[in-house]
């Protein structure tokens, strides 16, 4: 390729200079970056791309199915899905596996209402849109739970219709966790049969699971639908996350695409190869107990901050074994800072 003439030079080199600046003060976004993916840079030399299902194989065979599978195999153990009943795929992040979520929840239950609080990811509500799904919001308390007594009342009022409940493992502003137990009291008290569970655990799905932390939120505890972000607390330099549904659920999505050789079963047609590959590393060089020890460290340093913060005068408080720490709003400063 040619070379850049020197005006650009100098133009990239200035945003590449400013974006290290950022990143060394980078804080209130719950994104690690203490990650090294340097052994994968000769990949970046490649367009690799996992069109299509994980699953299947393409046509398009430069790609990473055969790590992006053992990543899914990694989160299934994790979530504790049932046992040859899974289904899922790396998705661009967070948001694109709660579109996901619910998309096979309307699949399945084209005339259900969707339940979600009023702490839910301001994305939900325009895939909600997009899906032309009814919906309705209900109440949180003041530290982002949501409000089963609002949500018991709602599903009663509406019994005659399939219930899809939106569950927030980790609000975004709060990390608040719905609990899925509460959840299925309100769904029994109401009987209603036909229902279904989505978790957002793009926050803190990764983990809670790890650490086991109460409430429980995966597929043991009713989650038919789970997706997380991959850049948030594993860390990637390009936004990922992963989704997994109950296969028997996704199987009416989907058809075989003979251009591409595989089955269009996931939101986007392309999808980033990369990442998985990201994800596959920090998994396997890290392993279970590196990860176990990442989140006790990250859950010791946030109870560290809390105390500091309270120790010279601010008030600083957090949502049970949450990693975010709620303050009152620093100076304009310290913010562009
Ligand atoms: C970050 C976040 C999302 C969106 O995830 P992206 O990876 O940014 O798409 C959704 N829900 C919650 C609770 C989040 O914290």
């Amino acid at each position: 390729m040619d070379l850049l003439n020197p005006l650009d030079e100098q133009r990239l080199k200035t945003y590449m200079v400013k974006a290290e600046e950022r990143a060394n003060n980078f804080l209130g976004y719950p994104i690690a970056r203490d990650f090294d993916y340097s052994a994968l840079y000769p990949l970046l030399a490649l367009p690799l791309n996992n069109i299509g299902d994980p699953m299947v194989e393409s046509t398009y065979d430069l790609n990473s199915r055969s790590l992006e599978q053992e990543v899914l195999v990694f989160f299934a153990d994790l979530f504790r899905a049932p046992e040859k009943n899974w289904w899922g795929y790396i998705t661009s992040g967070g948001s694109e596996g709660n579109l996901y979520g619910l998309y096979v929840a309307r699949e399945l239950y084209p005339n259900g209402i969707v339940y979600y609080s009023e702490a839910t990811h301001y994305s939900v509500q325009k895939n909600i849109q997009l899906l032309n799904i009814r919906s309705i919001v209900i109440r949180t308390d003041e530290q982002g739970e949501m409000d089963y007594a609002d949500l018991s009342q709602m599903l009663q009022t509406h019994r005659d219709q399939p219930a899809i409940i939106f569950a927030n493992i980790g609000t975004t502003m709060m990390e608040a966790k719905d609990d899925l137990a509460q959840i299925t009291t309100a769904l029994k008290k109401a009987a209603i049969k036909s229902h279904y569970i989505h978790c957002d655990a793009a926050l803190a799905g990764v983990y809670s699971a790890l650490l086991d932390l109460k409430p429980g939120f995966d597929f043991t505890y009713g989650a038919d639908s789970i997706a997380i972000s991959g850049h948030k607390f594993i860390g990637s330099p390009i936004p990922c996350g992963m989704v997994m549904v109950k296969k028997n659920y996704k199987e009416r999505i989907g058809k075989v695409i003979p251009y591409i050789g595989t089955v269009d079963t996931t939101i986007t047609g392309s999808r980033n190869g990369h990442s998985p590959v990201f994800m596959w590393y920090a998994i396997k060089k890290l392993g279970i107990g590196g990860l176990k020890k990442r989140a006790e460290d990250s859950l010791a340093l946030a109870r560290y901050t809390e105390e500091r913060l309270n120790f010279i005068g601010i008030k600083a408080w957090r949502n049970p074994s949450a990693l975010t720490v709620i303050f009152p709003e620093p100076s304009l400063f310290l913010r562009q800072k």
